[in-house]
C-alpha cells in the first residue's frame, strides 16, 4: 500500500521534530490532505494508530486539514476550484480537467507536544 509509505515518512518527520523539541510525547498530529486525494481521512487516522505504536506519537489525536485540489481544464485552462469536486468537466468549455500536481499527497501541518 502506497499511503503506508506516506504516513511512515510524516511519523518519522513528526517524531524527528518532537525529539529535536525535547519532547516526550506527541499529543496531536495534524495533516493537510488534498481533498478527493488518494488518502482518505479515515485510512489515515487508522495507519496512524497501528503505525505510532511505540514511538513518540503513541495515542497522539489526528487532526486533518482538508486541502483544496485545484484542477485545471486541459483545452481552455480555467482552474475549478475545490466547490466544484464533484465536477468532472470544464465548467467554461466541458473539457476534461487534470489535477495540478504539486500538491502533495499528504504532508505534516504541525505537532502538539508534550
Ligand atoms: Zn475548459
Amino acid at each position: 500500500m502506497h499511503e503506508v509509505g506516506l504516513v511512515a515518512e510524516a511519523l518519522e518527520v513528526a517524531i524527528g521534530a518532537a525529539r529535536k523539541a525535547g519532547a516526550t510525547r506527541i499529543h496531536r498530529l495534524t495533516f493537510a490532505l488534498p481533498s478527493g486525494g488518494h488518502v482518505t481521512p479515515d485510512t489515515l487516522e487508522a495507519l496512524v494508530l497501528v503505525m505510532s505504536r511505540g514511538t513518540l506519537a503513541e495515542g497522539a489525536a489526528v487532526s486533518i486539514e482538508l486541502l483544496a485540489c485545484e484542477r485545471r481544464c486541459m483545452v481552455c485552462g480555467t482552474v475549478s476550484g475545490a466547490s466544484t469536486d464533484a465536477v468532472e468537466c470544464c465548467l467554461a468549455c466541458g473539457g476534461p480537467l487534470v489535477e495540478r500536481g504539486d500538491v502533495p499527497e499528504l504532508a505534516l501541518a504541525s505537532i502538539d507536544v508534550e
